[in-house]
């Protein structure tokens, strides 16, 4: 599949090293958690999940993140997708627990809009290190309540996103959809675990992506050899019971690297 032409016709600002880039494609059936390749013109192509049907939301990390933010309006970069599995949808008079780390909440955002759009009552949980660096609080308010730590307490309860939970009933809710740093999305697999809720889980993974299409393993996770980027990036929190998650993922060599 070669990819589409993708020409930038806004950016927003979400903080100071997140943001979003809307383009002038529309994925009008992508599902919330699916994500696309970006190809990055002269450095690499990476995966992003979409934070809308036309836009992507980038967190600066590297080379390839660093030159998408040189990139203005009108500027091009190619796209391939969307692939991969996305949050299973919820129906009508569902309870939903969405909880977001940083940039984790790219994908969730548009999973907590579908939510409530289908008559869902939706909760979100965001959490950053500190106030500026939380993003889509606004989307996430217009689909239901939002409870908010920030890791300096700027904003929100002091701490992580697993002290919010410790405070919440997690025994009324139909779905838990999970997405954030792994350390974060480790402990709250073990929070969820421990208050026996885990069934009802569903975490998405970043891992190293080279093809994007389950050929060539690159993305394989321990112990089971699901590929993040066919079987997922989106798992049940059972698929990932006694796998690698919060202990080690691969480099581009196929190295383990210590999370
Ligand atoms: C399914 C999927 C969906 C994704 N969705 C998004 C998204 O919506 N928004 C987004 O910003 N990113 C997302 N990512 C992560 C994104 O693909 C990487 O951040 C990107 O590939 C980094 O490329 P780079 O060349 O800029 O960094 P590299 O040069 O490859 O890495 C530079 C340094 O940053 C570290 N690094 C790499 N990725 C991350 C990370 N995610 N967080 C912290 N440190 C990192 C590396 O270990 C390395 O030390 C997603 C990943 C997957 C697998």
């Amino acid at each position: 599949m070669l990819p589409l032409n993708a020409i930038i016709v806004r950016i927003n600002e979400e903080s100071p090293s997140i943001r979003t880039f809307f383009f002038d494609l529309q994925f009008e059936t992508m599902k919330p958690g699916e994500f696309v390749m970006v190809w990055v013109r002269g450095v690499d192509e990476v995966p992003m999940g979409l934070s809308s049907k036309n836009s992507i939301t980038v967190q600066k990390v590297g080379e390839a993140t660093s030159k998408l933010f040189e990139l203005k309006e009108g500027d091009s970069f190619g796209l391939r997708g969307p692939f991969g599995r996305g949050f299973s949808l919820p129906s009508k008079e569902e309870k939903i627990l969405v909880i977001a780390g940083g940039v984790g909440a790219a994908p969730l955002a548009p999973y907590a809009e579908a939510a409530h759009t289908a008559g869902s009552e939706v909760h979100t949980v965001l959490g950053a290190r500190s106030a500026g660096d939380l993003i889509f609080e606004e989307r996430f308010a217009e689909a239901g309540n939002v409870y908010i730590s920030t890791d300096d307490g700027s904003k929100g309860k002091k701490g992580f996103v697993t002290d919010v939970l410790s405070d919440l009933n997690l025994s009324v809710y139909d779905k838990i959809a999970v997405c954030g740093p792994e350390i974060m999305m480790a402990s709250v697999f073990r929070l969820l675990e421990d208050k026996k809720v885990l069934e009802k889980s569903e975490f998405s993974l970043h891992r190293y992506f080279k093809c994007g299409i389950g050929v060539c393993g690159a993305c394989c996770i321990d112990k089971a050899g699901l590929r993040v980027c066919k079987d997922g990036p989106v798992f049940s929190g059972v698929q990932l019971l006694d796998s690698e998650l919060g202990k080690y993922m691969r480099d581009a060599s196929g190295r383990r690297v210590k999370i």
